[in-house]
């Protein structure tokens, strides 16, 4: 009788044990990425501003690793807050000098057709190019000296009030504030939405809301104009809630 042959290529074979160690290896190392950034991004939500620039100061890695897991978590959106930004800036003056505060990767500052886009964040994340590193509450930049300031889901501190306050100096008169944030943060614990207070919040520093969309499920964005007189009768700015990413 003829020996049955072997059947090499047709089937895949089974992995080696080898290779079965590696993948529960790869595995358990995304397992612990995934929960350092969710510890990160809490931490970043609890703390102000200042305290997150001292942490991140001191430990360096810690933000190669906010990010790493930042960018995995966004892999999942259908839509992402960055794009509608750029949408919003494409068709607007070349010559506008946009910020972007809290800018991670800088996708803004590669694809806006803006040619002066100036990227802010706590370190400089790979890849990210030029980016000037302060806390943004506190920016390095001359007071009516800026036309767009973007704040695409990076109102992370808890002192987040301070950094629209800011936003408020740099920009120029009739200049413009985007900001992008995670609809489930303007939800309160009785279930009610925070986000009128947050708009009348900004409105009560000098801005005129001229558009707000909630379209999407998962984030909203509301885009103002920087009045020629300010009228600075601070309200306060709501509490709002730390963005919990889910585990995978
Ligand atoms: N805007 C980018 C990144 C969003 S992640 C995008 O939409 O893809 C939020 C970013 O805000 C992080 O890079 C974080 O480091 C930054 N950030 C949060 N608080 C900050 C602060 N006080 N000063 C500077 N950057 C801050």
């Amino acid at each position: 009788m003829k020996k049955k042959r072997g059947n090499k290529g047709l089937h895949p074979r089974k992995p080696s044990k080898g290779v079965k160690k590696m993948s529960t290896l790869n595995a358990l190392k995304q397992k612990l990425q995934g929960s350092k950034f969710r510890w990160l991004n809490e931490l970043m939500y609890t703390k102000s501003g200042e305290d997150s620039f001292a942490m991140i100061k001191e430990t360096p890695k810690l933000f190669e690793e906010y990010h790493q897991g930042y960018r995995e978590q966004t892999k999942q959106w259908p839509e992402r807050p960055v794009d509608k930004a750029l949408k919003w800036l494409s068709g607007r003056p070349k010559d506008w000098f946009v910020i972007d505060l809290g800018c991670g990767d800088a996708e803004l500052s590669k694809r806006a057709p803006q040619t002066r886009v100036q990227n802010f964040d706590l370190a400089p994340a790979p890849n990210a190019g030029n980016v000037t590193v302060c806390n943004i509450a506190s920016l390095p930049l001359q007071s009516s000296t800026v036309d767009v300031a973007i704040f695409c889901l990076s109102l992370m501190g808890i002192d987040y009030g301070s950094f629209i306050e800011e936003a408020a100096r740099v920009l120029k008169s009739k200049g413009w504030l985007w900001i992008a944030e995670v609809q489930s943060r303007c939800i309160d614990e009785q279930g009610r939405s925070m986000l009128d207070d947050l708009v009348s919040g900004i409105e009560s520093i000098g801005f005129s809301l001229k558009s707000k969309s909630i379209e999407n499920s998962h984030f909203f964005t509301i885009v103002f104009q920087k009045q020629e007189t300010q009228k600075m009768k601070r309200t306060s700015f709501p509490a709002l809630r730390a963005c919990m990413y889910k585990k995978r």
